[in-house]
């Protein structure tokens, strides 16, 4: 057993408050990172405030980590102490399900190990529960580490660990390309990152955001058009226009109104997950044969792809890097969409 510093909230209304944590001693298939990056997600707003329920305190979250390898256990072959590495939001799965071996493991039959507010399988750590990348070092099982590309800083790429992915691989899974119209609600920590990658993928991307305040930096980083949905026009305007619409948004949507805007054989994937249902009128999804649908993360092996896919094309998240004592009025700035465009935590500092 080892200690690492961290940031935990103690409680949903509690604020963030630096403790100590202890990780597993290090196992023959084990890497220890040492964390010098962890990105702020939405979800991770969603687990503190327990807005999805079953939260245990005191939570560390963090699931978007990059850093450095410290040591390795002695079963260890695909990495070296030294090596830039990082760890999404998985940290193990049963291995032997369909979901598992087909490079699924977010959907694991018998339900993934999450890198946070999540129970230690009983072979690994009985009894124990995650704590995520708030923190200044992490075990975690070899499989479920992967590699960050020399070409991308440790800073920019530690998003792309969950936004990143949660992106690529519904982009990827309903084939994004040239002559593909392709439109992302909410241009925050998730929808900026899938601008850049539908960009790179060829297809013309449109965002629909609140506002035309963020209009200049979405066609800097490769949307073709930009609207806002608060205006009504926009809607009217928009009919029966897109193949993909990719929808980010941490809260709840009038999801009629932009089925309209799905075009024959169209897909609304649904990334943003508000705790409370939201309505859908069959006549919407019956007319031009429309989908809605869903998509979590992505893959071990896909977010490698992904990784290097991004270092291909120069992608990094725009971030706004902060101290440890920052996260409390950082969440309160994401809540407030009031973020350009992920919150990264300098674990440094903690
Ligand atoms: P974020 O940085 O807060 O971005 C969400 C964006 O949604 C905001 O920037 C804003 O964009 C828009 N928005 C917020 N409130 C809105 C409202 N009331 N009406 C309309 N638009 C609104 O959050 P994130 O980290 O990207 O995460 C987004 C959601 O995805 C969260 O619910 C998170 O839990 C979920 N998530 C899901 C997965 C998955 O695997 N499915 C993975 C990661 C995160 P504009 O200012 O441009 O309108
Ligand atoms: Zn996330
Ligand atoms: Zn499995």
């Amino acid at each position: 057993m080892s200690t690492a510093a961290a940031y935990a909230i103690p409680a949903p209304d509690g604020s963030f408050e630096k403790v100590t944590i202890e990780r597993r001693e290090l196992g023959p298939d084990d890497v220890l990172i040492d964390i010098k990056y962890a990105g702020i997600c939405h979800s991770d707003i969603h687990t503190a405030r327990d807005e999805w329920g079953g939260t245990k305190y005191p939570c560390v979250p963090g699931h978007e980590i990059a850093g450095i390898v410290a040591a390795t256990g002695s079963a260890v072959r695909k990495y070296q102490v030294g090596d830039r590495v990082g760890v999404g939001c998985l940290v193990n799965s049963c291995g032997k399900c369909v979901p598992c071996l087909a490079g699924e493991e977010q959907y694991c039959a018998k339900g993934a190990t999450w890198t946070y507010n999540n129970p230690v399988p009983e072979t690994v750590q009985p009894g124990g529960y995650t704590m995520g990348g708030y923190a200044t070092q992490i075990v975690v099982t070899e499989s479920f580490v992967v590699a960050i590309p020399d070409g991308i800083g440790l800073d920019v790429a530690a998003p792309l660990l969950c936004a990143g992915i949660t992106l690529y691989s519904p982009l990827r899974h309903w084939n994004t390309g040239p002559g593909k119209k392709v439109a992302i609600i909410g241009m925050g920590g998730l929808g900026h990152v899938g601008v850049k990658i539908a960009a790179a993928l060829g297809a013309e991307v449109t965002v629909l955001s609140q506002s035309l305040r963020k209009r200049d930096d979405g066609l800097r980083m490769g949307a073709d058009h930009y609207y806002a949905t608060s205006d009504k026009e926009t809607f009217r305007q928009l009919r029966g226009s897109f193949d993909l619409i990719i929808n980010t948004v941490s809260a709840n949507l009038p999801i009629d109104n932009y089925l309209r805007l799905l075009a024959l054989d169209g897909t609304l994937v649904i990334l943003g997950l508000p705790d409370q249902p939201m309505s859908v009128t069959g006549r919407n999804l019956a007319a031009f044969r429309r989908s809605l649908a869903g998509s979590m993360i992505g893959g071990v092996a896909q977010t490698q792809e992904m990784l290097n896919f991004c270092a291909a094309h120069g992608i990094g998240a725009e971030i706004e890097l902060i101290s440890a004592d920052e996260i409390d009025s950082a969440y309160e700035r994401v809540m407030a969409s009031d973020v350009q465009y992920r919150f990264v935590i300098d674990t440094a500092t903690i």
